[in-house]
């Protein structure tokens, strides 16, 4: 692979002049890459490059950015196996998911987004007021900055740049320090068919490209997909010049697993949705609440699932779990495990080490008798790790899957309608699946309340967090 230059600025690759991160492949420990950072002053001409990308792409009418982005699609659909190897050699990615799941999420949302473009809905022009006519107008906001995480990183930057610009704006986007290059090559398609400056990439670390980013008084919004804290810290980068801001933040999904529940059902989708991208994954299904009834025999078969999960190579067909990303995020895991395992009275029932051998690999882990209360079952993970809770009443189990800081994904498992549907009412997440987990369309909104953020990724409704309505009127 050929050093990336690290920055796309209006069009073009270029060189960072700051210091550079070094990328990893996790599943070898081995560097591949020093990616020099973006410099202040090239972190301006990111934005300055958006603002004049802006001017012409907010201009074009939505046929012809829907044009352009069906393009992009079918461009990334022929550099499939490109894209599918780079995010498997940056991520540990089992190449198969990869390409199936992640390049191909991404060709899907540049497409759902050219449709959408065409079809911005609002309230009709009218004499609202006589004697004066009434329009609404639905316009871009201009230069938006998108701050995407490691653990998706081409369908991150896809979910920050494809409603983005489906709205009109131009976008500058900073992938996570340890996943730039999927994001770089994105942005290398998409100016084959955008005009300048409309998609720029800029890298580096969060506390100095990222902040520098969102600070900037030329930038209108900042989208967010992170951890809370980060949130936190954008929220407060932001106060002095009032930008919008859009935050998909950190999960613990509830999976409440009643007593009339399809029990292979549920448990084979707790091993998929649990250790799925190696747990790293905000929706992941890795907070179990299983019934008195059912307990026993759900902990036994997860614990014959999860030892079944093919960890290893990503590149070697048939491996369902890869490393984690860093070794860090490695030795977090395992530090969560080893506090559940010696101060409280929870079961390590599988896994619980780091393999031997290179690369930042963790057995996929299973936690039994993890209390509410425990640090296990409160806190985010981001690591194949599940833990499962006895409830012996239906009421104990919403309360405690509603206990919760998060509110991202949640699911339940019942046979009986009506009990499906009490608790999709009363589960504060913003989504619910009843008797599956952690899946997606692009039609339908992704993102959370409480901790977990505001604002939709996917879906029409999250045209609207980069649009502004405005009135216009006239007096006859
Ligand atoms: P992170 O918050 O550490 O980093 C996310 C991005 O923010 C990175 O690009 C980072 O460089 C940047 N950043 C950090 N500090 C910044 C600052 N002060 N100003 C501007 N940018 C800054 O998160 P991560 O470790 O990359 O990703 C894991 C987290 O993301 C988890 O908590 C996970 O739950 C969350 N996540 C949420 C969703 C969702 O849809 N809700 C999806 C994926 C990941």
């Amino acid at each position: 692979m050929g050093q990336p230059k690290g920055q796309f600025i209006a069009g073009k690759a270029l060189l960072g002049d700051e210091a550079g991160e070094a990328v990893f492949n996790p599943a070898t420990g081995a560097q591949i890459a020093d990616v020099a950072s973006a410099s202040r002053a090239q972190v301006d001409a990111a934005v300055a490059a958006a603002d004049a990308g802006f001017a012409q792409w907010s201009r074009m009418p939505p046929k012809e950015r829907a044009l352009r982005m069906l393009r992009i699609a079918q461009r990334i659909e022929e550099l499939a196996d490109e894209f599918a190897a780079l995010e498997s050699l940056n991520c540990g990615k089992p190449i198969a998911t990869a390409k199936a799941v992640d390049v191909g999420n991404t060709v899907d949302v540049f497409r759902f987004f050219a449709g959408a473009a065409r079809t911005i809905p609002g309230i009709p022009a009218g004499e609202y007021r006589s004697g004066f006519t009434s329009m609404l107008r639905r316009d871009p906001l201009g230069v938006c900055v998108g701050i995407a995480p490691w653990n998706y990183p081409l369908m991150m930057a896809s979910w920050k740049i494809a409603p983005v610009i489906a709205a009109g704006n131009a976008v500058v986007l900073k992938p996570s320090e340890h996943t730039p290059l999927s994001a770089l090559r994105l942005a290398e398609v998409c100016a084959e068919f955008l005009p300048e400056g409309v998609v720029n990439v800029v890298t580096g670390n969060g506390q100095s490209v990222g902040a520098r980013l969102v600070a900037h008084p030329k930038v209108r919004m900042v989208s967010l997909t992170g951890d809370v804290s980060t949130g936190r810290k954008i929220l407060e980068a932001v106060a002095p010049t009032i930008k919008r801001t859009h935050f998909e933040l950190g999960g613990k999904a509830p999976v409440i697993v009643l007593a009339d529940a399809d029990l292979p059902a549920a448990v084979e989708a707790i091993a998929e949705g649990g250790y799925y991208n190696a747990g790293q994954d905000c929706t992941a299904a890795c907070r179990v609440y299983a019934h008195a009834a059912l307990y026993d025999r759900l902990v036994a078969d997860l614990q014959s699932a999860v030892e079944a999960i093919r960890i290893g190579d990503p590149a070697a067909p048939g491996t369902q779990l890869g490393p984690l990303i860093t070794a860090r995020q490695r030795d977090r895991v395992d530090g969560f495990v080893a506090r559940a395992a010696a101060d409280t009275p929870a079961e390590v029932v599988t896994g619980g080490y780091a393999p031997e051998g290179p690369g930042f690999y963790y057995a996929p882990t299973l936690i039994a008798g993890a209390r509410h209360s425990d640090e296990i079952v409160q806190k985010e993970v981001f690591g194949p790790v599940v833990s499962v809770t006895r409830f012996a009443e239906d009421e104990q189990a919403l309360a405690w899957a509603n206990d919760c800081e998060y509110g991202l994904a949640s699911s339940v498992w019942t046979r009986d309608v009506g009990k499906a549907a009490r608790f999709a009412a009363s589960l504060e997440y913003g989504v619910t699946w009843i008797n599956t987990h952690s899946v997606n369309v692009a039609e339908m909104p992704h993102g959370g309340v409480k901790s977990s953020g505001y604002g939709s990724d996917l879906s029409v409704y999250s045209l609207e967090h980069y649009m502004t309505t405005r009135h216009v009127m006239m007096k006859h």
